[in-house]
């Protein structure tokens, strides 16, 4: 018998593919907006200066490879609790919040989605429309019931009062997965005022807030991306964070996160642990070690802390300059107005409102890539080529 004879192929990543057809262009003046890492002035993914420090003294200093345990690199998860949470918060305090490290974001939205299916049976999760396509499938593939509220309409727009209509009528005790900062595909983030009425309806409502953070720092800063977590920690007794170090380190390929539970009291914060555990037992049974290491070096030393910040915080400019010259680019073509939400959205991201027609056109007559969806990786383009990029995008419009 031949057992795999009825396996069907399934399309791989889109976003790989481009990565591919981009890879083969032979133009000198492509540009890469499709892939979802940073990169810097020359086109590049660097490792970190204060991560390639860490490195060193890991080589230098570590005295064994044996398992880190199923909550991961205690260091870790209390270094990132502070981060997250702010050092002070109450929370850490009263021994309310505990992170268990996993195999980057996209694990900790693994675990969360099992810790849902096997602890909380019944509970829908509703995400926003449109959302990162991956929590999609995990949460689907997980067999939870998932739902959406309207995030940003065919106008390109955020839609709040859309969305707000919609959690009012999300059943009660229902999971509303939110986006922290720098809401991946879109960039559309709320403000202050309407975290706030999120905030009111989740408690009229009794929802379960996850919270997913995969870009701190890229937004707004390290401790203003933290804003709405740290409101809905304050105002929450129970609150689930997805934290990723994937960006923000620059540790993409080390895997590298955590899921984050804040429970009512400390001794519910040991039952939750106790499932978390025996749940990442089955799916990686411990984390990987190498790069939590390195984020613990990093927090848990003031000069190593201090030179990340600064190297935080020249990714995130360089982002929101990119931004700013890109609306000033398409000026000269009559279009700023037209582009004006790419300079008030946040992080790599761009719902540019170009539709699948005018993406196709960029790549075949500008090399300009991204994703049909319309969503550009600001942090691809280069400050000395603005001019050029805004021309392409004027010629398809
Ligand atoms: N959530 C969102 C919204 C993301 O964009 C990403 C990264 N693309 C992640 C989670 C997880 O990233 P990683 O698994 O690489 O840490």
């Amino acid at each position: 018998m031949n057992h795999f004879a009825a396996i069907p192929r399934v399309p791989g990543d889109s976003i790989l593919g481009l990565l591919d057809a981009y890879a083969a262009d032979p133009n000198p003046n492509k540009f890469d907006l499709g892939v979802g890492v940073y990169k810097d002035a020359q086109g590049l993914t660097p490792i970190l200066r204060s991560v390639k420090l860490a490195e060193q003294r890991l080589v230098d200093n570590l005295q064994s490879k044996s398992y880190i345990g199923g909550h991961g690199e205690p260091a870790f998860g209390r270094l990132l609790n502070d981060l997250v949470f702010g050092a002070s918060n109450p929370l850490i305090a009263g021994q309310r919040v505990g992170a268990t490290q996993t195999p980057g974001g996209t694990g900790a939205l693994r675990l969360c989605a099992d810790f849902i299916a096997h602890c909380l049976p019944s509970r829908g999760i509703w995400l926003s429309d449109p959302t990162w396509p991956i929590h999609e499938s995990i949460f689907t593939e997980a067999r939870l019931k998932v739902g959406h509220y309207p995030y940003v309409g065919a106008d390109n727009r955020l839609n709040f009062d859309g969305m707000l209509a919609a959690f009012e009528n999300i059943p009660l005790g229902d999971v509303v997965l939110l986006h922290a900062c720098c809401h991946n595909p879109t960039g559309f983030d709320l403000s202050q005022a309407q975290w706030r009425q999120v905030l009111d309806v989740v408690k009229r409502r009794e929802l379960l807030p996850l919270i997913d953070f995969a870009y701190q720092g890229f937004g707004d800063g390290l401790e203003q991306d933290a804003w709405a977590v740290r409101l809905f920690a304050d105002e929450l007794p129970e609150l689930l964070v997805t934290s990723s170090c994937s960006k923000n380190f620059g540790l993409y390929r080390e895997r590298t996160g955590a899921l984050i539970a804040c429970a009512a009291n400390a001794e519910k914060l040991l039952d939750v642990r106790s499932q978390l555990s025996a749940l990442a037992r089955n799916l990686w049974s411990n984390p990987p070690a190498h790069g939590a290491a390195v984020v613990a070096q990093i927090l848990g030393d003031a000069e190593l802390k201090t030179l990340w910040e600064v190297e935080v915080e020249a990714m995130r400019s360089r982002i929101a300059e990119l931004r700013v010259g890109l609306v000033a680019a398409l000026a000269a073509h009559g279009l700023a107005e037209h582009f004006a939400h790419i300079a008030e959205q946040r992080g790599m991201f761009s719902y540019t409102g170009l539709n699948a027609h005018q993406v196709e056109r960029l790549r075949d007559e500008h090399s300009v890539y991204m994703v049909s969806s319309g969503r550009a990786n600001v942090a691809g383009a280069d400050a000395s080529r603005l001019d050029k990029l805004a021309a392409a995008i004027a010629s398809v419009c």
